[in-house]
């Protein structure tokens, strides 16, 4: 059976069928973020690039219905999460961090105006057809930070180095005490 994931569809089909998946795919299936991860690490060593990133699992649920009684709108509520390999902006490590996306969607065409008193975030439909690893993969790229950083400093381990490097005008107060460490070897 195909996934319905994969399919190109009108979304208006989606509804009518009240098309459910709740599955786990891997990154290496979402194509976009695959080639973020890809392009973030493309300077890194080979430690790095031998790492199972793109093994990594992606849990999506997304469920499609009727927005209105009228079955004119199509929803979906759903959620996506999963973990990407990213490269701390701090200490310049790659470290893995956790990715979560809301799927709760409204399907509008351009030109159309709805009141948004829903909670539902406005998807703009481009074409006719719609796959919904399309918007999983959109949902996904637009929850990556600007700036991905370690959440713990503690997990930044070579946070104490590169804030002397950006400030070699400030005295390292450790400076000395490892001098003096060092003579009494
Ligand atoms: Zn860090």
């Amino acid at each position: 059976m195909a996934n319905p994931l994969f399919d190109r569809v009108l979304p208006e089909r989606l509804a009518s069928r009240g098309v459910t998946i709740d599955t786990t795919l891997k990154i290496a299936q979402l194509s976009r973020i695959a080639a973020i991860i890809e392009d973030e690490m493309a300077g890194e060593d080979g430690a790095t690039s031998a790492s199972n990133w793109s093994e990594l699992p992606v849990q999506i649920k997304l469920a499609f219905r009727w927005a209105d009684e009228r079955e004119c709108l199509v929803q979906s509520e759903g959620e996506v999460s999963t973990s990407i390999v990213a490269l701390c902006q701090r200490c310049l490590k790659p470290f893995e961090m956790p990715l979560w996306a809301s799927l709760d969607l409204l399907y509008v065409e351009p030109d159309v105006e709805v009141a948004t008193e829903s909670s539902f975030e406005v998807w703009e439909l481009e074409e006719e057809f719609l796959r919904p690893l399309d918007v999983v993969e959109e949902a996904l790229v637009l929850a990556i930070p600007f700036v991905p950083m370690h959440q713990s400093t503690k997990d930044c381990t070579s946070l104490v180095e590169t804030a002397v490097k950006e400030k070699p005008d400030v005295q390292n107060p450790f400076a000395g005490l490892k001098q003096q460490m060092q003579d009494k070897d």
